[in-house]
């Protein structure tokens, strides 16, 4: 009797902040069209009802029979969802409104939280990296995000309010290590729509910096015109505008998260 083998799994990192635009979405996207971009294989999964990691990609989630949702109790039908991006690399399971009703229909399941997790569980040994961007709560979808993954991004936005609902995500992510899954650690926290010229932002870099003394990227993502722009063309930021700041950092956090390995010390 001998077990199949079955090669290396994939670095699972969810990118997950409670609060809505911060730039989850945008780290996700970029973050794995980087990491494509250094030839690494890469999933990109959609795990947010409004699919806005999926549009911004040119996938809208109307038009694909097949999606998050329709496989999420369907393990086995997986690779019928996944779709090749124009990015080499670079794959999405794209994400649609359906999804709303997982949230719901998923709370009286047996083992609730761990549904996206045997779902992914299927190819993640096709990928080097699978990247998952969340919606905006810490509800069962979250939950779901952060039991399938073994690192935990966290993009903080460069604001005045930046730190609050870090520690309940803390909570949550500490909560979710003891009692559903022990394999989560902190991959990091990225700073993003940072801006230079404005004294509000350097102070949230020093703050956060002090919360955060080991977890902290030293890449920091700028406010740049060009990553937001990049999603109405259906593209990231590499294949928008190379040259933009805004593909220079994401390039630039693409090889520190390559580089970057985490423990659960
Ligand atoms: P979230 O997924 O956390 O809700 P998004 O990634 O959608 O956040 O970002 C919120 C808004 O801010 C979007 O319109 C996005 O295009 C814009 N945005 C995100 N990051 C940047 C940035 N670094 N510079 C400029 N605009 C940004
Ligand atoms: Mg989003």
């Amino acid at each position: 009797f001998q077990l199949e083998s079955e090669g290396p799994v994939a670095r699972r990192i969810v990118v997950a902040n409670q609060k809505g635009g911060v730039g989850k979405t945008t780290t996700s996207v970029n973050l794995a069209a980087s990491l494509a971009v250094m030839e690494k294989k890469v999933l990109l999964v959609d795990c947010d009802p409004q699919g806005n990691a999926s549009s911004g990609l040119g996938y809208y989630p109307a038009d694909q029979r097949e999606n998050i949702y329709s496989v999420l109790f369907e393990p086995t039908k997986i690779r019928k969802a996944i779709i090749q991006t124009g990015v080499p690399f670079l794959d999405i399971l794209p994400g649609t409104q359906d999804l709303v009703g997982a949230e719901i229909e998923l709370v009286d399941k047996f083992g609730r939280e761990y549904f996206l997790r045997e779902l992914l569980e299927q190819v993640d040994n096709e990928y080097d990296f699978i990247i998952i961007d969340c919606p905006p709560s810490l509800g069962l979808l979250t939950v779901n995000a952060l039991c399938s993954a073994n690192e935990m991004l966290v993009p903080l936005q460069c604001e005045y309010y930046a730190l609050e609902g870090i520690a309940q995500l803390l909570m949550t992510y500490e909560l979710v290590r003891k009692r559903l899954n022990p394999d989560l650690a902190i991959l990091g926290v990225v700073l993003t729509m940072y801006d230079s010229r404005n004294r509000l932002s350097w102070q949230v870099k020093n703050e956060v910096r002090k919360a955060f003394p080991q977890h902290l990227f030293e890449t920091i993502i700028p406010r740049n015109v060009r990553l937001s722009e990049a999603p109405s063309f259906g593209k990231p930021v590499i294949n928008y505008d190379i040259k933009s700041k805004g593909a220079e950092a994401y390039l630039a956090l693409a090889q520190e998260v390559e580089r970057s390995t985490t423990s659960n010390g």
